[in-house]
């Protein structure tokens, strides 16, 4: 085995209160990274209290940044992203999943799938990305559980295959029939939690016996080869907060998800047995401590042995930078990496050097593709309480649109800037950021505008188009040309207008 073929990188994509956050602190106890329950959420508290704009998350009780764990487990090194999960979600979570190789898709018994679930899974879909499904919450009253298989079969397109199936819910929940070894996880103690007591040769009630079978005979059967390429989906039922089903959910991963997948370049396919250190940024995190400006660039290894103080070459800057303290996200604590394997995330400490989107590679050779800016969906004028301040301003905008916060254009005529956002709550985050961070008061009115689409052609076909449209033409943060539309309508028609122009919803870089 080589030594990427023991990473497990991967997402836990849900519905809020669907129970990721339980989930995820079951997970590392499992994995031996934490000791006491309940310190995922504690810790999170601690570490957003110290930095001001977090206030709305305190407020809304949500995450707003995601962040990397990293446990191991018999020999297995899992990378776990966490993708902010309220609803109204940002780019940060879409870029995240460009950064795994495999997600969790959580659902709530009681509920099946929700909004946020499908969003998210259409994400992974676009990519391939091979989906393990956890029906959580089964110590409760939910559904039933063949109507939750079919509403995942027929919603989302996928093949589904039950990989445990649970004896009973709620109130009658007798535990856990695995359905490939026959063993029963089952209840313990006051607070009815899995401690450890597995029963083998176990005579299932003939109703619970027949349902087993008709789990069991009625879906396709379990085929790793369909299931690494994201048409069927193994599904497990458990309970996140009593522990049922989450070791199993770790050996699924440690079995069958994928060890770190070839990445798409400009120079073909990057393997991850390729020599050459390379990699790319899908986040970058500015400010976390207030104090000082430090911003830390989450970049995913994609091939090669990467080690401390090793020179690498960012496709944004042109010239070698030294990694001389790289971090490493272990879930206790941050700890500084020596090195790292394809699959593992590493964070960059720099002054705004890398940006997301940024290939970094030993030789400078090699250009991933794939990293997407959404056309936003909000757009927003931004108006100064404080007119002397536009400096500041300006600086703010292109730090936070640096960091995927929001997007920004600069309109060619007149002075109003725009910033895009893809969910509401970035907006909130834009305004409590400006001031806290850059003492920047300001105000957001609507925008003339609905939609923008970057804008690729000859110079001829950009100055002919520009020479019509002065007034919907602005630039963003890196100069490139945009289209701001007053509605799709009018997308269309410029388009058909202009056949030698592409209309692009997403900026690649
Ligand atoms: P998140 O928003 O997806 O991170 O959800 P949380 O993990 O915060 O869980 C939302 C709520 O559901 C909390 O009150 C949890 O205690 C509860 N919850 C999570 N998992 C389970 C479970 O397996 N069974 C029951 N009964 N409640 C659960």
């Amino acid at each position: 085995m080589s030594s990427h073929d023991n990473r497990r990188t991967f997402a836990i994509i849900s519905h809020p209160d669907a129970g990721k956050t339980t989930l995820t602190e079951k997970l590392l106890l499992q994995g031996g990274a934490i000791h006491l329950a309940g310190q995922v959420k504690a810790r999170g508290a601690a570490r957003r209290a110290r930095s001001d704009w977090m206030k709305i998350e305190q407020q809304r009780g949500i995450s707003v940044t995601s962040s990397v764990m990293t446990f191991e487990r018999q020999g297995i090194t899992f990378n776990l992203l966490d993708t902010p999960g309220h609803e109204d979600f940002s780019e940060d979570t879409y870029r995240t999943l460009t950064a795994v190789d495999s997600a969790i898709m959580v659902i709530d018994a009681a509920k099946g799938i929700e909004p946020q679930t499908r969003k998210l899974f259409e994400v992974c879909r676009l990519r391939s990305v091979p989906i393990i499904t956890f029906i959580n919450k089964v110590d409760r009253e939910g559904r039933a559980c063949f109507d939750l298989m079919d509403e995942v079969a027929d919603m989302l397109a996928l093949d589904v295959c039950p990989m445990s199936w649970p004896v009973g819910m709620g109130g009658v929940f007798e535990g856990i029939y695995d359905l490939e070894t026959g063993k029963v996880s089952r209840p313990e103690g006051p607070s009815r939690e899995f401690l450890g007591k597995v029963d083998q040769d176990v005579t299932l009630p003939t109703e619970v016996a027949d349902e087993m079978e008709l789990a069991q005979g009625g879906y396709p059967e379990f085929s790793l080869e369909d299931y690494r390429a994201g048409n069927l989906t193994p599904v497990y039922f458990g309970s996140a907060l009593k522990n049922f089903g989450v070791a199993e959910l770790i050996d699924a991963i440690a079995r069958y998800a994928p060890p770190p997948r070839p990445q798409p370049s400009e120079q073909g396919t990057i393997e991850p047995s390729k020599d050459e250190v390379t990699g790319f940024i899908f986040k970058v995190q500015a400010n976390m401590d207030p104090m000082h400006r430090d911003r830390i660039a989450f970049m995913r290894l994609v091939s090669g042995t990467f080690k401390r103080g090793m020179k690498l070459t960012p496709s944004g800057l042109g010239k070698p930078i030294a990694v001389h303290s790289p971090i490493l996200f272990f879930a206790q604590d941050r700890e500084i990496a020596d090195s790292a394997e394809p699959g593992d995330i590493i964070g960059i400490p720099n002054h705004g050097t890398l940006r997301v989107g940024d290939t970094l590679s030993e030789r400078n050779d090699v250009r991933f593709t794939g990293l997407p800016n959404f056309a936003p969906e909000i757009l927003r004028r931004v108006q100064l309480k404080d007119p002397t301040k536009t400096k500041q301003l300006r600086k703010a905008l292109d730090d936070l649109s640096e960091e995927g916060v929001i997007q920004v254009f600069y309109p060619e005529i007149g002075s109003q800037w725009i910033v895009g956002v893809v969910g509401q709550l970035q907006l909130e985050v834009l305004i409590s950021r400006l001031e806290a961070e850059y003492k920047v008061e300001a105000m957001l009115e609507p925008a003339p505008f609905d939609t923008a689409r970057w804008l690729k052609g000859t110079d001829a076909a950009l100055k002919t188009f520009a020479d019509f449209n002065k007034m919907n033409l602005a630039r963003d943060r890196d100069g490139d040309p945009v289209f701001m539309a007053r509605s799709a309508w009018d997308v269309s028609y410029q388009q058909e207008r202009n056949p030698d122009l592409a209309f692009s919803a997403t900026k690649e870089r």
